[in-house]
């Protein structure tokens, strides 16, 4: 049994479709078909509004569901992470019931493949489900030198407990901020390490800290008594001086770059060479405002053809977890950026991040990338 389906307009992870085109999909929810409505016989379901395929988030943080509302607005990402800390504390039951209503939240908001975070084990429990797919960002930090062997060893112990369950599972670096050399070698190095996730110049401390070896960071650091000895800053903003760390046929996500200036972006693009496509920038608008209020350059990041795509970050900074309403802001602050291509981040782009484009991201023969109707709001309807 086939269904029909066709709409004001369909757009298929790349481009919107001539008018007049519709979509053949099974039972399973698997494309059979793109093609003219006239050559697809009777019995057409036709929606008003856009259809889509599911989008993709590349960046949240579940296991930090039970702290939506808890933290205030604009406080800068240090205050944020501080608390954070003091925060996350709660009952396993507080934890699972926001896991799970959060997950069943962004099923409701037609996300279908998610890159999650981890630094811990709570959300596996609600993962083994499989109502989403889900790439696992197993998270490790640790600034001064000689924690990067226990706190390797430690999130391997997480990273095992993951990898029994998803394949889909790799080691990445919390902020360059936030590890050593010696800890973001190891995490480069290691073997099952196919696709790394990286928060970057989320915040100008961060660029002070890697120009100056001062400011915000380095206040954090001497209040809680960790030690900086082994940092010693080249007086380049912090993305140039990581990213020769890493290999650039390893898959790279940089997420929120809110501070990333066109110098970084043509040091990235002389790095990468041919192989810029394995470097991702993930956007995520509203965790940006709730957190500093501040937007990244999306101007000149989509001046210099940066490969885009969308992450909602956590309910800590966020107000629900929906890529359409990521899209709907990026929309109202770069008016500029064509629909066209922010569906592109949110589903092409996105499976081909978290490397699931042969089941997700665009509606072609073969794949069960699901349908969503865009207007309003955001439908799921495959
Ligand atoms: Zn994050």
């Amino acid at each position: 049994m086939y269904r029909k389906l066709t709409a004001t307009r369909i757009f298929n992870g790349y481009q919107y479709l001539p008018e007049g085109s519709a979509l053949l999909v099974d039972e399973n929810g698997r494309i059979v078909d793109v093609l003219p409505e006239t050559e697809a016989g009777n019995e057409v379901e036709f929606f008003e509004g856009t259809l889509s395929p599911g989008f993709i988030n590349c960046h949240c943080h579940l296991e930090l569901s039970h702290l939506k509302g808890k933290i205030e607005k604009n406080t800068g990402l240090i205050d944020f992470l501080g608390k954070i800390m003091v925060e996350r504390n709660a009952t396993d039951l507080e934890i699972s019931t926001a896991i799970a209503s959060a997950e069943s939240e962004m099923l409701q908001n037609g996300i279908l493949a998610v890159g999650d975070i981890c630094n811990n084990v709570n959300t596996i429990t609600q993962k083994t489900k499989q109502h989403l797919f889900y790439h696992n960002f197993i998270e490790v930090a640790g600034f001064p030198e000689e924690m990067a062997n226990p706190r390797f060893e430690k999130i391997l112990e997480v990273y095992h407990q993951f990898k029994t369950h998803f394949s889909k599972s790799s080691i990445v670096p919390h902020a360059p901020y936030s590890v050593s050399t010696a800890l973001l070698q190891k995490i480069v190095d290691f073997e099952d390490n196919n696709l790394i996730s990286i928060h970057n110049q989320e915040t100008i401390e961060e660029t002070i800290l890697y120009q100056q070896k001062s400011g915000g960071f380095a206040d954090f650091y001497s209040r809680f008594n960790i030690s900086m000895d082994s940092f010693e800053p080249k007086g380049k903003s912090s993305l140039q001086d990581i990213l020769p760390q890493f290999k650039i046929n390893q898959p790279l996500i940089l997420v929120h770059n809110v501070f990333t200036e066109e110098a970084d972006v043509q040091y990235a693009k002389s790095f990468y060479g041919d192989l810029i496509s394995n470097l991702y920038f993930c956007l995520c608008p509203n965790a940006n405002l709730y957190i500093s209020n501040r937007l990244p350059n999306v101007e000149m990041l989509f001046n210099n053809n940066c490969n885009f795509v969308i992450g909602t970050d956590s309910l800590a900074s966020n107000d629900q977890l929906c890529i359409y309403n990521e899209i709907n802001v990026l929309k109202k602050h770069f008016p500029f950026i064509p629909m066209e291509n922010l569906l592109q981040w949110a589903t092409i782009n996105g499976a081909r991040a978290l490397q699931v484009d042969d089941i997700y991201g665009s509606f072609e023969k073969g794949k069960t990338p699901g349908v969503l109707l865009l207007g309003e709001g955001v439908m799921r309807i495959v």
